[in-house]
């Protein structure tokens, strides 16, 4: 599908992106700030985060903000705080990308380690419902609050070794569907993305044998990113939207 996309689409809008350092997040964010958004970049690895920060300055897009912060150990404290931080700086907050997670390992179900479990579950379900409760009360004040969630294919379809992250995914899709109920009768409008394949370092992690060049790069599936995160997508909602309908799932 062509999504039609104004250039100033996120004019003066406030665009939280989690997992902003690199891969898709990193791109959303230029993306947003390409389309006319102030973005706040979040992420646990502040060199990746000021890189980003600094192409985006380069390119002479509204000055980012940065908030680090491990979505492994963070607490409901943190995420309070954060919204406090960010009414107090931005006065506003129009979407939330949720976008970081966590891969975790691969591996039969039998197999598959407690703690691996409990720490994908963190980082991929619990952080997002947390820093989603301190956020709304923000995001509901927007004129078009959205928050999208990221998915995968292995959200709606379980595959075999695909363990506590495709559980995960699949929590996530609930999540979503809850929220977005919730929000019908409001400005707000929470769908999800799953991104397809795309040619990034998790993507390398769970297809270490594959030829990354006949992938998807993230600036390729833009446009699904800047359609849920706009003005464009108030008639959707509830959705999980897929970024590359095309394509077979699995190895490329
Ligand atoms: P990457 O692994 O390339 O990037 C993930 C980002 O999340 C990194 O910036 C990473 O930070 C951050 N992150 C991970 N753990 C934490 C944490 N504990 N606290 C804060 N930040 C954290 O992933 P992709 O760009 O490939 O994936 C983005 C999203 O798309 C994910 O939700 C993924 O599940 C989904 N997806 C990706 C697909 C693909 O083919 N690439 C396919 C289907 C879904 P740091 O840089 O510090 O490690």
């Amino acid at each position: 599908m062509e999504y039609q996309i104004a250039a100033d689409s996120l004019k003066d809008r406030v665009i939280l992106v989690t997992g902003a350092g690199e891969g898709i997040g990193r791109q959303a964010a230029i993306s947003y700030a390409a389309h006319g958004a102030t973005v706040i970049l979040l992420g646990r690895t502040v060199a990746k985060l000021e890189a980003v920060y600094d192409e985006i300055e380069a390119l002479g897009y509204a000055q980012p903000a940065i908030i680090p912060l491990d979505l492994q150990g963070a607490t409901k404290q943190n995420y309070d705080d954060m919204a406090e931080t960010i009414e107090g700086q931005f006065g506003r907050l129009d979407g939330v990308l949720h976008n970081a997670s966590l891969l975790g390992v691969m591996s039969p179900f039998d197999q598959l380690g407690e703690d691996t479990f409990d720490d994908v579950m963190q980082v991929n379900v619990k952080a997002q419902f947390l820093m989603t409760q301190s956020l709304m009360p923000l995001v509901k004040k927007a004129e078009d609050g959205r928050i999208v969630f990221t998915s995968s294919t292995v959200g709606h379809q379980g595959r075999a070794f695909w363990g506590a992250y495709s559980i995960s995914k699949f929590a996530t899709e609930g999540m979503m569907q809850i929220l977005a109920d919730e929000m019908s009768n409001t400005n707000v409008r929470v769908n999800a993305i799953n991104p397809g394949a795309t040619r990034t370092a998790m993507r390398a992690k769970a297809y270490p044998a594959e030829d990354s060049s006949e992938l998807k790069t993230p600036a390729d599936i833009m446009p699904l990113y800047l359609y849920l995160m706009g003005p464009e997508s108030k008639n959707v909602n509830g959705q999980c939207i897929d970024a590359q309908p095309k394509r077979k799932p699995g190895a490329a």
